[in-house]
């Protein structure tokens, strides 16, 4: 991988993380990421909007290690025992606040990286030697203003930074269920999502809910899907736009995974 040192404007990802056992496992998913994390130039930092931090108001990590979360139940133990040792960067959590200069951004010393970030990271970058910091998701903010609050975050692309959301478009685990493929309404919105991506229709999909029974199955709370508005909302026009993974799975996960840029 060579290193992005003459400030090229970066590409953003989505990554549908699905289960965290994804991490340990040599699968289609894992082989993808990697395959994704090792076909960029080199990031000088990653900033990643995870599912699994929500909080009130928006926060920045800006601690120099930040320690490693183990944000689940019931896994196998060699998933309690992963460690993904990146560093964290104070500068670009600071210059993440003077981006976001319409909010008001908390430096955050207690978080660190959940699973949305390192299960996904340890298979894309599994040396860890790119410094990781994390945005969290508002919980008071409505879908359209996480989509304006990301726009302002676009000048980091030409600093190096991978900004990468990680979520899942359709992410319903009460309706799981042990199969390869999807119920027919997950099948359903995740086509949509996609053509509305492809077709650049940000409005539509800021606006999911509009799509009825198949938006309100696949998405019951919306915290999987905020984190590829961020990611839509830093596409430039003459983007392209590749989908790395596009599977609805056991019943109700669609790992669909993006790349703009
Ligand atoms: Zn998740």
């Amino acid at each position: 991988m060579e290193s992005n040192d003459s400030a090229i404007r970066m590409p953003v990802m989505f990554v549908g993380h699905g289960s965290p056992t994804n991490a340990i496992y040599n699968n289609e998913f894992s082989r993808a990421w990697a395959e994704v994390g090792g076909s960029i130039l080199k990031p000088k930092a990653i900033l990643c909007i995870s599912a699994h931090w929500v909080t009130d108001g928006t926060r920045v990590t800006a601690m120099k290690q930040p320690k490693t979360i183990h944000d689940f139940y019931g896994f196998p133990q060699k998933l309690y025992e992963m460690q993904y040792p990146a560093e964290g960067l104070p500068e670009l959590a600071r210059l993440t606040e003077q981006s976001l200069s319409k909010v008001r951004v908390k430096m955050d010393f207690d978080w660190g990286l959940d699973h949305g970030a390192w299960s996904v990271l340890c298979r894309m970058f599994p040396n860890a030697d790119i410094p990781v910091v994390q945005l969290s998701l508002d919980s008071n903010k409505e879908p359209e203003s996480h989509y304006e609050l990301a726009m302002d975050l676009k000048e980091l692309r030409d600093k190096g930074v991978l900004i990468i959301g990680s979520g899942n478009i359709v992410h319903n685990l009460m309706t799981l269920v042990w199969q390869e493929t999807g119920y027919d309404w997950a099948l359903e919105f995740d086509e949509k999502i996609k053509q509305l991506i492809l077709s650049g229709d940000h409005g539509a999909i800021t606006h999911y809910k509009k799509f009825g029974r198949a938006a309100s199955l696949s998405v019951p709370t919306n915290e999987h899907f905020l984190p590829l508005l961020y990611v839509l909302a830093l596409q430039d026009k003459e983007d392209k736009i590749s989908f790395f993974a596009e599977k609805v799975t056991l019943g109700s996960i669609s790992m669909r995974s993006i790349k703009i840029g």
